[in-house]
């Protein structure tokens, strides 16, 4: 029977066709260059066509949430964990339960609750200047709080996620007394007033301005593809400690299907391959992210900057205290 004739016929005994075909949308805060390559291979493996819009993640929740059961939108795939869990506190995702998705991504990478899924890590960890600092002076991110660090650090603005992220983690590891006195310390120690991205703030420790920071590694892979000769190295820092802080920070980029999502079965399958081996190279490593499958290996460039511990805390932390951490900082004076 041709298809057209199988088509008629499943409309009049009033079926509808599989939903395998149809279309998946996504809502991304993930620049256009870092997502499209991926679709395109997804369409290529699945026949299954992805459509996507990309903006900031706050006007695509506010997107989301304006259009409620009407939008078009099947998964929000954006960074941090700190706004993945501002979307599912907005109930704007729903949970999903997938083994695979289980399987090949570590448990503290995902929301408990199963709303939410990390798809690359972010690390972000200590940058020094070589020339100023020895590696063996550095060790953990409450050391930068030592007055030995006195007018030598520089950090990026307590508006962004990134160190709201930080901080909220402290407060798990060490609770509100003890993570405010390191953020005073911090305070106490800046060369200058706070950037307003991680970049001008690793410019700053290169110019000699301040010898250490606190940025994302992609940053420092960006500025010294850009710049080679530039003065800078990445530490690992709390690599030692025994306690809850014991590894580097980690956040993560990752996804969630929507509330609303028409084509549910399709966006968890698309996320399920998202974080399969065949895609979490070209999910991490375009933006020289780690990916979050621990079967695939890291970047030849990543891979360079040497391997770490990861904190195990898990990343929903950075949403949950996300308040207190604001709240805090603005109490010790981080602008
Ligand atoms: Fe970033």
């Amino acid at each position: 029977m041709p298809f057209s004739r199988l088509l008629t016929a499943f409309a009049l005994i009033g079926l509808t066709l599989p939903a395998l075909a149809e279309e998946v949308v996504v809502y991304s805060a993930r620049a256009e260059q870092l997502i499209k390559p991926l679709f395109d291979a997804y369409t290529k493996a699945t026949g299954v066509e992805v459509k996507f819009i990309t903006d900031k993640e706050g006007p695509l929740m506010a997107r989301l949430k304006a259009e409620g059961k009407n939008t078009p939108a099947d998964i929000l795939l954006t960074v941090d964990a700190g706004n993945l869990w501002q979307a599912s506190e907005e109930g704007l995702l729903r949970p999903i339960q997938s083994k695979t998705l289980a399987t090949n991504i570590p448990a503290h990478l995902r929301d408990p609750d199963n709303e939410w899924f990390g798809l690359s890590i972010r690390a972000r960890t200590m940058v020094y200047n070589t020339s100023k600092v020895k590696p063996a002076d550095l060790s953990t991110y409450e050391d930068l709080a030592n007055p030995k660090w006195k007018g030598r650090l520089c950090l990026r603005t307590s508006k962004k996620v990134y160190n709201q992220s930080l901080v909220a983690m402290m407060i798990t590891e060490y609770g509100e007394g003890k993570t405010e006195d390191i953020v005073t310390g911090w305070v106490k120690n800046l060369a200058t007033t706070p950037f307003p991205d991680d970049t001008k703030a690793m410019e700053a420790v290169a110019a000699g301005q301040c010898d250490v920071t606190l940025v994302n590694t992609y940053y420092f892979g960006r500025l010294m593809e850009k710049t080679p000769t530039l003065p800078l190295a990445i530490f690992w820092p709390n690599q030692n400690l025994k306690n809850a802080a014991a590894g580097v920070h980690v956040n993560v980029s990752g996804a969630g299907v929507t509330r609303h999502a028409k084509n549910p079965a399709g966006a968890q399958k698309l996320i399920e391959w998202l974080s399969s081996p065949q895609a979490q190279n070209l999910f991490a490593d375009v933006n020289m992210e780690y990916p979050v499958n621990k079967s695939v290996a890291v970047d030849a460039r990543v891979a360079s900057w040497g391997s770490f511990k990861q904190n195990l805390i898990n990343v929903k932390q950075a949403g949950t205290l996300q308040t207190r951490a604001v709240k805090l900082m603005d109490r010790a004076g981080y602008k």
